[in-house]
């Protein structure tokens, strides 16, 4: 691209919200042909609401009161909605000691002199505790796209959290527009299988991986590489930027995680996902006016 275009669709895109870092984040985002969608965050809100609360020994204030202290150390958008719903429902105050977020599966410490842990089954299995017929019950809150998380307390499952996120106002229009302009969707997300395909039917995405790590989300841009494919990949966390930096162009979501941001070539300032059919129409018009 001459340098001129480039200035021309950088300032038209920082108008809208979109930061193009180069001409070669421009020139690559033209010709991309599958595009990779983080969920929690980039399609959904990533503010999600507590809905359900499953204590199965504690008494529920109790139970809660370990939960928010847990959470309270957390910067994850669950943890927030967890927190904030726990103390509507009558928390008390208290805070988690040796306090430690456990990537992509959710996050452990201690309250007083109780070890409590938070997070999906692979935390669970990790800290070999048996679920039992929680197991169901999360899987059922799955299926109506709830994100369910279980609770241990000295390494015992004590009970269970299930929140919603809603899908953004703006994400249906833009996965129409992409799939209008040609490009192949595919989510990946950490979320469980149940809720990441409640989320990807309402939404027509045409793949989904559920339960990846960072390291998945790598692999699988190498995999696209592999055959042949031009990817994109769009997602907002700390967990996103492996993927994001492999990608051919990283979109990353302006109100996300700074790691994130630094690990794209394309930032979404608003993490409104209609600002990347914005930038494919900048980006193919660009290359256009030079051939
Ligand atoms: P995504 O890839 O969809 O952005 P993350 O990798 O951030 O998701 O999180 C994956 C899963 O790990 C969450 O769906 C949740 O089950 C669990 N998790 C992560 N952080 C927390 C936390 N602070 N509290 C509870 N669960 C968590
Ligand atoms: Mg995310």
């Amino acid at each position: 691209a001459t340098p001129m275009s480039v200035m021309v669709a950088t300032g038209r895109g920082a108008n809208a919200g979109v930061l193009i870092r180069d001409a070669e984040a421009l020139e690559r985002f033209a010709k991309v042909d599958v595009l990779i969608v983080d969920k929690t965050g980039t399609l959904t809100e990533g503010k999600p609401t507590l809905t359900d609360v499953e204590a199965v020994d504690l008494p529920e204030a109790e139970f809660l009161t370990l939960v928010a202290a847990l959470e309270r150390g957390s910067e994850h958008p669950l943890a927030e909605a967890i927190v904030s719903g726990a103390e509507e429902r009558g928390a008390d105050r208290s805070d988690s000691t040796e306090f430690e977020a456990v990537t992509g599966k959710g996050v452990r410490g201690r309250v007083g002199d109780r070890h409590v842990a938070l997070g999906n089954a692979a935390l669970m299995a990790d800290l070999a505790v048996e679920t039992g017929p929680l197991a169901a019950r999360a899987t059922e809150l799955q299926t109506k796209g709830k994100t369910a998380m279980f609770v241990a307390v000295d390494g015992r499952i004590a009970g269970l959290v299930a929140v919603a996120d809603r899908v953004k106002e703006t994400t249906p229009a833009a996965i129409r527009a992409l799939h209008e302009a040609g490009l192949r969707i595919i989510m990946a997300t950490g979320d469980a299988g149940p809720t990441a395909e409640a989320v990807a039917r309402q939404l027509d995405i045409d793949e989904v991986h559920s339960e990846v790590s960072p390291e998945d989300k790598h692999a699988l841009v190498e995999r696209l590489h592999a055959e042949g494919l031009s990817v994109a990949m769009a997602g907002d966390g700390v967990n996103d930027a492996p993927a994001l930096a492999k990608a051919d162009v990283g979109i990353a979501m302006g109100t996300g995680a700074d790691v994130a941001v630094e690990s794209a070539g394309i930032t979404l300032v608003k993490g409104d996902l209609g600002g990347i059919v914005r930038a494919r129409r900048l980006a193919q018009a660009t290359m256009r006016n030079i051939r």
